[in-house]
């Protein structure tokens, strides 16, 4: 049974990037951070699946010699590294967190057990799912399709750094229209590239709905929730 109340955002690693060219942009971090504290304040429990691509991205690394499966063990391990910068911004302001990462990584955070995420969640724990599935070939956003089925969520936010799905790119031509709603059919059969095939396909197979948003907008993930502000919504 989908918790109403209960809704994951997944963070890509290029947000956390903002405007540098690696690694972390610290008032982006601080702006999502005040974002994911105004939507808990609403009464939300919220689950947060971070990326890694603002510092390692599998593909890449494997072109230059290194083996896929390693170069994505060396992707994963840097969502620990921008889950723990994230955890920490959230303390900051106030909030309890927990980080459960997928590989285990005992000394620096908690392994993925799913009835324990829940119980976080339950206790009014910010919980930030690290290391994607935790095996190689899939992506974060496969990661966070599995643990929002797996926790019940009623809904997954996807901040990137576009407010939505547009028929062309809107930085090319300004005539490409944001779609309100598109199907998860939609998406695979037309090849959108807005998440991996093997994410959308999950998603609809467990019909888990996703809004694709600007994160990089203040206040927008407490306004998309409760259907305002701008968003496409793949369902
Ligand atoms: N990765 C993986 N398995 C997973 C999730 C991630 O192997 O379940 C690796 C993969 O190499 C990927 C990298 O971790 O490129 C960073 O994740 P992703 O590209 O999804 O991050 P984002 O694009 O959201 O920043």
């Amino acid at each position: 049974m989908k918790k109403q109340n209960r809704v994951l955002l997944k963070i890509s690693g290029e947000a956390l990037m903002g405007k540098e060219k690696f690694g972390h942009d610290n008032t982006i971090i601080d702006q999502i951070c005040e974002d994911i504290k105004e939507v808990y304040d609403l009464g939300y429990e919220v689950c947060l699946v971070v990326g890694g691509g603002n510092i390692c991205r599998g593909v890449t690394v494997a072109e230059v010699g290194i083996e896929r499966a390693t170069a994505d063990y060396m992707g994963m391990l840097a969502t620990v590294i921008n889950a723990i910068a994230v955890q920490s911004k959230l303390e900051s302001k106030g909030l309890y967190t927990r980080v459960v990462s997928a590989i285990p990584i005992i000394t620096i955070v908690e392994q993925y057990i799913r009835r324990k995420a829940i119980r976080h969640l339950e206790k009014g724990r910010i919980v930030i799912f690290a290391s994607g599935t935790g095996n190689p070939f899939f992506t974060t956003d496969t990661g966070a399709v599995l643990r929002a089925i797996e926790m019940n969520c009623s809904i997954i936010l996807k901040g990137t750094q576009v407010d939505g799905v547009y028929s062309e790119d809107p930085k090319k031509n300004n005539k490409a229209i944001r779609y309100k709603e598109l199907s998860h059919e939609d998406v695979i059969k037309q090849n959108i590239s807005v998440m991996d095939t093997t994410a959308i396909t999950l998603a609809h197979d467990n019909k888990m709905p996703i809004r694709i948003f600007n994160i990089g907008k203040s206040g927008e993930f407490a306004k998309v929730l409760q259907n305002k502000g701008n968003y496409t919504t793949i369902k």
